[in-house]
This record gives structure tokens, C-alpha cells and sequence, in this order.
């Protein structure tokens, strides 16, 4: 049975490794040569938009998922028509547009920030003059990692803002002072067989994920992180991961946004859980039954950003796994994890600070 991935990714390339010990076999679909997914399975190179390239994945596989959100739709749409695909495409399109995922949050009583938004510079100050200061302006589509995005301050830094980002649908969002951020990963099954994963914390710099420490005991949270996204996955008849990510102010949830794909902040489940997110994933399109989503030990994952650190003295220490995707090293990006197992959170989290001191003073 073959799994069509329109992108070929880190995401994807974990998910052909989640795949093969259940016999299943994989074709991509991607613009750029050599990517993660395709150094392990068979890949179409070409635009996400290539009507023939769409075609013959549709032809050659049982179901299609995504690794990328930046897919456009109308693509997966069209593969739509020829196999199944999934997750809905209705939680991409909503996971696509910032206001469509504010929109969705309020309709579910999810609590989310004040926002408004912005298309020209007279609704920016308004927005401003409504939401006040400090606050952030963001591209509503296409931006991930923090890219597309400017803090407003002060009111002198408006028109600066207005400079790098206007000409695009944008959206302004009060600033949040958290007091730290998580999130919440849940699989649905097309059975409508239904599971969460343990509470993640997640820090992010510069809107990068750095660390995520699972499970994350935070019970008051975390029951309620579990109740929103199974209000989202029910209102899509979701099948698949999902992800949201909340801030955490005063004990209370504020929703900032949702992935319908395997998460970063997930990566830690390839050996923190009986079953991975990628596998769960799979289990979930194909309607298999879901794997036990229950955390083993105490698990922290740190992304490997810009250049791979030594892999001899990593590979020494006892409970820590690295993964390597295969990519040319660049400033800034995403080349591959550590996850350190522990066997208490104290431990874990003493460890994970440690390690990530290490690697960001390239002391490794
Ligand atoms: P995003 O692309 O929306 O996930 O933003 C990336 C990161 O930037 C978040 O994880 C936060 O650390 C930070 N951030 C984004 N929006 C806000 C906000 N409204 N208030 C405070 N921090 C934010």
C-alpha cells in the first residue's frame, strides 16, 4: 500500500521511517531535489501545482497526505477528486489564513487574543488605537517560524512595520506576556477513533522552536488543552494529527495556532511514547487502530538549527537519540533533533537546559 506526501520534508521524511516497519511504501511529491523524504522513498520532482505531477500521485497511492501547510489547496483538491486525501482540506484552508483560525477559535469558544485585521495602513492604526501596545503584526498566509512577523512597541514603529509587511492580508494581535507556551497534539482516526498526547512546553526564540519537554504536568491545563482540540478535530470529522499551540497566562489557555500535521513539538513521541505521532498519523488515515499515545519517561527534544553538532560525543551519552535530515546546512535551519530521555521530569529538565547551553555555545 503507498502513502502519497506532497512534501517531502523532515515531517514527511519521519513519517516514511513511522511507515515502513507497517509495510508501507511512499511516494513524494516535491519542487526541490535531494529533500529529507526523498533520500529514503521514491520521489516526483516538480511544482505543487503541476496538474500531471498531481495526477500520477493521485494514480499511484491508496491515500495522500501533507507534511507542508503551505500547500496551495486548490493542488490537494484536485488530488481530491482521484484518491483520498487527508487530513480535511477544510483544517488547511482554515490553518492557511491566521483570521480563518481566530474565526474558528471564537466559533468553538476557544479562548484566542484580541486581533483585528489589517489591510491598509489607516486599519493598522486603528487596530492599534483599539488593541494598543505592545503588539504583533503578522502576515495572515504563508508564515511559519516566525517569519512575516514585526512587535509593535511603540507608536513610532508602526510605519516601520507597515514598510515590511503592508501589501499582503495582515493581521494585528495584542501581545501576549505569557508566562510559557505548549501545546497540544491529538489523532483522529477515520473510524472517528480519537487520542491526545501528554501536554508539551515548548520555548521558542525568534519564533523558532528551541525545546519541548513532554510530558509537561500541568493538569488544569492540559485537560483543557485536551477539550479544545477535540472540539476542533470533531468540528472538521478531522483524520490525522493535529496540533495547537496555546500561550499559558495566569494558568489559562490562549490559543495562537493550530498545524493539521505532525509538530515539531511532537518529536519527542519517536521514543517519549508507545507510539509515535507519525505512526498514530498513519495508523489514522489508513484507519487502522490508533496506537497507545502515553508517555514512556520524561522526554525533552532540542532542535539542531544552522549546522549539526559532533555526532561521535552526542552518540556517547546514555538516553540521547539524535536525528539527522539529511540537509545542506544554512543559517538558521532545521537540520535535525536530540531527544533525551529521563526518568523524572527534574532530571530531564536540569539535562535539557544543559544540552541546550551546549549546543547553542557549539560546545558539542
Ligand atoms: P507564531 O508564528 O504565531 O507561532 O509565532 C511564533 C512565536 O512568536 C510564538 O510561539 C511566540 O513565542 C511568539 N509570538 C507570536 N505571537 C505572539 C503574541 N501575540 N504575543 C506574544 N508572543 C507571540
Amino acid at each position: 500500500m503507498t502513502v502519497g506526501i506532497v512534501g517531502a520534508g523532515q515531517l514527511g521524511r519521519m513519517l516514511a521511517l513511522a511507515g515502513y516497519p507497517l509495510g508501507l511504501d511512499f511516494l513524494f511529491l516535491d519542487k526541490d531535489p535531494g529533500t529529507p523524504g526523498g533520500q529514503l522513498a521514491p520521489q516526483l520532482s516538480g511544482g505543487f501545482t503541476d496538474p500531471a505531477l498531481l495526477d500520477e500521485l493521485a494514480r499511484r497511492c491508496e491515500v495522500v497526505t501533507f507534511d507542508w501547510e503551505n500547500i496551495p489547496v486548490e493542488s490537494l483538491h484536485h488530488i481530491a477528486q482521484r484518491t483520498r486525501i487527508a487530513p480535511p482540506l477544510a483544517a488547511l484552508a482554515t490553518a492557511q489564513d491566521r483570521l480563518e483560525e481566530k474565526k474558528l477559535f471564537a466559533q468553538l469558544r476557544i479562548p484566542t487574543n484580541t486581533h483585528a485585521a489589517v489591510d491598509t495602513l489607516a486599519d493598522l492604526t486603528a487596530a492599534v488605537a483599539k488593541i494598543g501596545l505592545p503588539g504583533v503584526l503578522k502576515s495572515r498566509r504563508l508564515g511559519y517560524d516566525g517569519k512575516g512577523q514585526a512587535v509593535l512597541r511603540k507608536a513610532a514603529d508602526l510605519q516601520a512595520a507597515w514598510d515590511s509587511l503592508g501589501g499582503q492580508p495582515l493581521i494585528y494581535e495584542e501581545f501576549v506576556p505569557f508566562d510559557y507556551e505548549v501545546s497540544i497534539i491529538g489523532v483522529r482516526s477515520t473510524t472517528g477513533e480519537t487520542a491526545t498526547y501528554p501536554l508539551n512546553r515548548n520555548l521558542h526564540r525568534e519564533g523558532v522552536l528551541r525545546l519541548t519537554r513532554a510530558p509537561w504536568h500541568a493538569p488544569v491545563v492540559e485537560a483543557a488543552a485536551k477539550r479544545y482540540i477535540r472540539k476542533v478535530m470533531a468540528h472538521f470529522d478531522y483524520v490525522g494529527v493535529l496540533t495547537i499551540e496555546f500561550f499559558v497566562r495566569r494558568g489559562k489557555l490562549i490559543a495562537n495556532e493550530m498545524a493539521p500535521r505532525v509538530h515539531n513539538s511532537g518529536h519527542w513521541t519517536i521514543e517519549g511514547a508507545v507510539t509515535s505521532q507519525f505512526e498514530n498519523h498513519l495508523r489514522a488515515i489508513l484507519g487502522l487502530p490508533l496506537g497507545d499515545t502515553s508517555a514512556i519517561g520524561h522526554s525533552a527534544m532540542v532542535n539542531l538549527l544552522g549546522d549539526m553538532p559532533a555526532r561521535a560525543a552526542l552518540l556517547a551519552e546514555k538516553g540521547l537519540f539524535l536525528h539527522d535530515y539529511g540537509k545542506a546546512p544554512r543559517p538558521g535551519r532545521k537540520l535535525g533533533h536530540l531527544t533525551l530521555t529521563e526518568t523524572t521530569a527534574r532530571r530531564r529538565d536540569l539535562r535539557s537546559a544543559a544540552l541546550l547551553k551546549r549546543i547553542d555555545s557549539r560546545k558539542i
